[in-house]
């Protein structure tokens, strides 16, 4: 029966614990994809687009300014006609700088190597020199304009984007190098804002993957994301020139890091955002947890309830199997239990013990004149003015048909005697109402035999005395009590 119980909890416990956890992982991973997904399609490429058209903004428009610059008839002029007034050169830079906005602006001649910027010559390249070297990159290389990123010499060494536009004469031969340069900081300031505000991690990578652009110290830069942990494992898709490479992803310390990445072609330039999806899926966590955690609750409270429930059940069925139904008498299979373990328990403690046998005085009459349903009515009222005259400790049982079976505990033979008398007193005093229909009020009486419990008793040896006690006791003209000898 308790294991069948317990069976019956575990699998009911099994199966809410499986219908909940079913329920909240499910609406857990269906919500964490969802996010992901709008991450990785709609999230990131935003903040990427945005980014792009920022730079396009701040980057282009240089780009664009240096172009005129590179070629303008005036400057190619100046510099053919042999770098006369070096005053015109500089109100012509002056005025490119107001007219723009730019931070800078400046011309190297490759004749006299001279660094023009606003303030007139600011120094002479030379080819030894290595903070001069791009000056001899872009004077040999094909493309017709560069961008560098370099501290600048004319601005407090602030680093700076610069546009490097190469200047040819009339026939196509390079006299120089001219254009702007675009303080990183305001693009540095534009992506932390942006990295602020989302959370998201913002850098360019040069087409070889070293980072030349990212704020704060997230991704150093000058280092290849070839050579870092866990990006580095992604490092050719990301840095692939077509579009739109399929959604990107790395592990990080047990965290996934989500990746957009996009190809600017004007500046042959990879702009990289990325989240940890964490982030965005904490709260879930969180949900998931107080769910369970209800789950939990909810089980618990169902299996107490259930418990309770069958323990209730089972209590009720366990007293209908030890009572007498008609009379709430305890029933003579349970009273075995509970008199044999009393008489023990006296044995062992060397106690007294007795019982009273009760047999209800010429019963038979009562049947026939009155019918069985008005005898079992007597059989129940005998029962109640017995166990109300006795304490909540003494057993009684029913018997045999009208007999009933008294056990006191630690009391002895005139104890019982009296306890008896006091019976037979109660019940000769009651009056049982009209037993037929309409018939007058009638009195009963019963009579009782008392046993003690003497050194060497079985309950059967006991019981054999009180029941000779009670015959003794019809015989001698019943209502009376009959002591066995002690
Ligand atoms: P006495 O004991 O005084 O010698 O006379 P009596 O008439 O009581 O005789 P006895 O004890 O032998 O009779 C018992 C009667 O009790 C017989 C039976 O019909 C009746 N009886 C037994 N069980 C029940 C019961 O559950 N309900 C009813 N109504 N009668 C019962
Ligand atoms: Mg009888
Ligand atoms: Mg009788």
């Amino acid at each position: 029966m308790l294991t069948e119980r317990n069976r019956l909890l575990a699998r009911l416990a099994l199966m809410l614990a499986a219908g909940f956890l079913a329920v909240s992982l499910g609406a857990f991973w269906v919500s964490r994809d969802s996010l992901r997904n709008s991450l990785i399609d709609e999230a990131l490429p935003l903040t990427s687009d945005n980014i792009y058209s920022e730079i396009q903004k701040d980057i282009l428009r240089p780009v664009f300014i240096s172009s005129l610059m590179a070629n303008d008839t005036f400057l190619r002029d100046w510099i053919l006609s042999g770098e006369q007034d070096i005053g015109q050169l500089s109100r012509y830079l002056r005025e490119i700088k107001q007219k723009y906005g730019t931070l800078t602006s400046f011309f190297v001649s490759a004749r006299s190597a001279n660094y023009y910027h606003i303030g007139g010559v600011l120094k002479q390249v030379r080819p030894d020199e290595p903070r001069d070297a791009w000056f001899y990159r872009v004077r040999d290389m094909a493309a017709p304009y560069e961008l560098n990123v370099d501290p600048d010499a004319a601005n407090r060494d602030l680093r700076t984007i610069f546009i490097n536009y190469r200047v040819l004469d009339y026939n196509g031969g390079f006299i120089g190098a001219t254009g702007v340069g675009l303080p990183l900081g305001l693009v540095a300031e534009q992506i932390e804002a942006y990295e602020k505000r989302f959370r998201r991690r913002i850098y360019f990578l040069d087409h070889a993957g070293r980072v030349v652009l990212a704020s704060a110290t997230f991704r150093p830069e000058g280092a290849s994301i070839r050579e870092m942990p866990g990006i580095g494992d992604i490092a050719e898709r990301i840095l692939q020139r077509e579009a739109a490479p399929a959604p990107l992803e790395y592990e990080l310390n047990g965290a996934t890091i989500l990746v957009n990445a996009r190809h600017i072609p004007e500046l042959d330039w990879h702009l990289v955002v990325e989240q940890g999806d964490s982030e965005a899926i904490g709260p879930l966590r969180r949900v998931l947890a107080i769910n369970l955690g209800i789950a939990a609750l909810v089980t618990a409270l169902v299996l107490a309830t259930a418990l309770f429930a069958i323990n209730r059940y089972q209590r009720r069925l366990e007293e209908a199997a030890a009572t007498d139904p008609l009379t709430g008498a305890l029933n003579r299979q349970a009273f075995d239990v509970v008199f044999n373990l009393a008489l023990r328990e006296a044995q062992r403690n060397d106690q007294p013990l007795s019982a009273i046998l009760i047999d209800i005085d010429l019963f038979k009459q009562v049947n026939d004149t009155h019918g069985h349903l008005a005898g079992d009515r007597v059989l129940r009222s005998v029962a109640d003015i017995v166990r109300q005259q006795l304490r909540d400790a003494d057993v009684v049982a029913r018997w045999g048909g009208e007999e009933f079976l008294v056990l006191l505990k630690d009391c002895p033979l005139t104890g019982a005697v009296a306890v008896a008398d006091k019976l037979r007193a109660a019940v000769a005093g009651h009056e049982f109402g009209p037993l037929g229909a309409g018939g007058p009020a009638q009195r009963l009486t019963i009579s009782l035999g008392v046993g003690t419990r003497l050194a060497g008793d079985t309950a059967e040896t006991l019981f054999s005395r009180a029941d000779r006690a009670l015959y003794l006791a019809k015989r001698n003209g019943r209502n009376r009590v009959e002591a066995a000898e002690a």
